[in-house]
């Protein structure tokens, strides 16, 4: 299935990071994050960037979340906020989400509930990178 349009939940430095690659590659990208500041910051690079909070139905509705192709849950330190806006990412039809885990157990949790992929940032980039250590030709692990 090709993806075409994402929603990012959660501009920090993962979610912004995600956006920005995806807007460079040619894709369009809707930004989601309660703090305004963060939406400002990215607001001229991503398609569209909107203050909501993700955990709320009604908005995630209004917004047209079940319209995207792919909706990428980037909040980490909120558990209760991934874990929410990750379920009615699903069951508004979104057809694959993608989560940032903070933890083992976070992660168990987004992987029972179904999500697609569950992303551990500072472990998959320590692997990478212990493995770009060991064999330096390796451009991309
Ligand atoms: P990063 O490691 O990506 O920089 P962070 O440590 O700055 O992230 P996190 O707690 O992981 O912060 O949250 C990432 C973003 O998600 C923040 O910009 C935060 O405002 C946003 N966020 C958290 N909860 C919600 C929510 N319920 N709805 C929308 N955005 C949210």
């Amino acid at each position: 299935m090709k993806m075409n349009q994402f929603v990012i939940i959660g501009l920090g430095r993962f979610g912004a990071s995600i956006g920005k690659e995806l807007i460079e590659l040619g894709y369009e990208v809707l930004g989601v994050d309660r703090d305004e500041e963060k939406v400002q910051e990215m607001s001229g690079i991503l398609t569209h960037a909107v203050i909501a909070d993700a955990t709320d139905e009604d908005t995630l509705r209004s917004i047209g979340a079940r319209n995207f192709d792919c909706g990428v849950v980037a909040i980490g330190d909120d558990v209760q906020a991934s874990i929410l806006a990750a379920i009615l990412l699903k069951e508004l039809g979104v057809k694959k989400v993608v989560a940032k885990a903070v933890s083992e157990l976070h992660g168990r949790v987004l992987e029972r509930m179904d999500v697609d992929r569950v992303i551990y940032p500072e472990r998959d980039m320590g692997i990478r990178v212990a493995h770009q250590l060991v064999s330096p030709n390796l451009l991309d692990y």
